[in-house]
């Protein structure tokens, strides 16, 4: 299976942000990505190839530019402000229901643009999160179509990406993300395409301006609210995810059950939230679930959020699911048959991330036809 690395993630390091005594503690680490690599490495799986940059375009069809924008310049518009280095965090976040413009200032636009203090902007952090999101953009790629003559695309890749991204909506970020990288793959295979056989033509729109059916299924531990909001009230993306019950968990305000989309999109969100201290049956049984959702809605693509926080003793998570669950999860996916986009989102615990990245590949690839 391809994986699409890029060291660029390594420019995002907030480990020098760790206050002692803080209750706040970034667990989203350059050593999250550089164990996933060499264990993926070592047990031989790949190639792992950098990416190839696609530029803004796919970005900004699924974000605000403004919000972009301010992702760009925080750190030295802010540095600038206070006339040395500066991270930047909000102190004050707005209620947008009685904002009835995007801010134009660097001190307004933090509080505008996070909905929490997780997501540090730093000096390297644009450059991170828009090289994983350049992962996501070249997995998609190598599962397509390729231009004529050069046959069918991989039936699935692994985007190793870092920063994650599913809690970053249009115009928001918070939860370690900056940049959906699930969603912007997810629309930029919905605009691949169609046929094999038809020249590589991507962007606005193509030919019939027809959408591909995409279905994104995310089993972080965390409900993916970002991926959710993109994509509300979409009949052509079907969002499903699998998380801790946001009554006792991040992101609490969205993942509910009864969440099922808007307008178009009604009935293409389906939340499958569960008890904080699940174990691998009961986690299973709902991914079947999922699953059959998913061959009904009946896509052309597959984007997975793959979160491994759902491994028992995850400092970030609560589930106790087992390495064989993580692999059995890879097995039950990799039945629907799709051509599939792994994106990677969480997963803290360091010592078991390798193993269960390669226990989830391995039994991905073994049973994906
Ligand atoms: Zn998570």
């Amino acid at each position: 299976m391809r994986i699409i690395y890029s060291d660029k993630h390594l420019r995002h390091d907030p480990s020098a942000l760790i206050v002692k005594d803080n209750p706040l503690e970034f667990s989203e680490l350059p050593a999250r990505a550089e164990i996933i690599r060499a264990a993926v490495e070592s047990a031989g799986l790949g190639p792992i190839v950098p990416p190839t940059d696609h530029g803004l375009d796919p970005i900004l069809a699924v974000h605000d530019a403004g919000f972009v924008n301010y992702l760009q310049t925080a750190y030295a518009r802010l540095s600038d402000c206070f006339k040395e280095p500066t991270p930047v965090f909000a102190d004050t976040f707005a209620t947008r229901l009685s904002i009835p413009r995007a801010p134009k200032g660097i001190l307004a636009q933090i509080g505008y643009y996070a909905f929490g203090i997780g997501s540090p902007i730093m000096e390297g952090t644009w450059d991170a999160a828009y090289w994983s999101a350049q992962c996501a953009l070249s997995a998609a790629d190598a599962i397509s179509p390729l231009p004529l003559g050069e046959g069918p695309g991989a039936r699935a890749a692994y985007a190793l990406c870092r920063p994650p991204g599913h809690h970053a909506a249009r115009d928001l970020y918070g939860g370690f993300c900056y940049l959906n990288n699930a969603a912007i793959a997810a629309h930029y295979l919905q605009h691949s395409p169609p046929h094999f056989g038809e020249p590589r033509e991507r962007g606005a729109s193509h030919g019939s301006g027809e959408r591909l059916k995409v279905a994104i299924l995310d089993f972080d531990y965390h409900h993916g609210n970002g991926t959710q909001s993109i994509f509300y009230s979409d009949p052509n993306v079907l969002f499903c995810s699998i998380h801790a019950d946001p009554n006792d968990e991040y992101p609490y305000y969205w993942g509910f059950a009864d969440e099922r989309g808007e307008g178009a999109g009604l009935g293409f969100n389906r939340n499958f939230p569960l008890q904080p201290g699940t174990e691998d049956a009961a986690y299973l049984d709902t991914l079947a679930e999922a699953l059959n959702v998913i061959r009904d809605f009946d896509p052309r693509y597959l984007v997975v959020s793959a979160g491994f926080d759902i491994f028992t003793g995850d400092p970030v998570g609560g589930f106790n699911v087992t390495t064989e669950g993580i692999a059995k999860i890879g097995e039950a996916i990799a039945g629907l048959n799709l051509p599939t986009v792994i994106v990677q989102e969480g997963g803290y615990l360091q010592e078991a991330l390798g193993k269960n990245a390669v226990a989830f590949l391995s039994a991905f690839e073994e049973e994906h036809h």
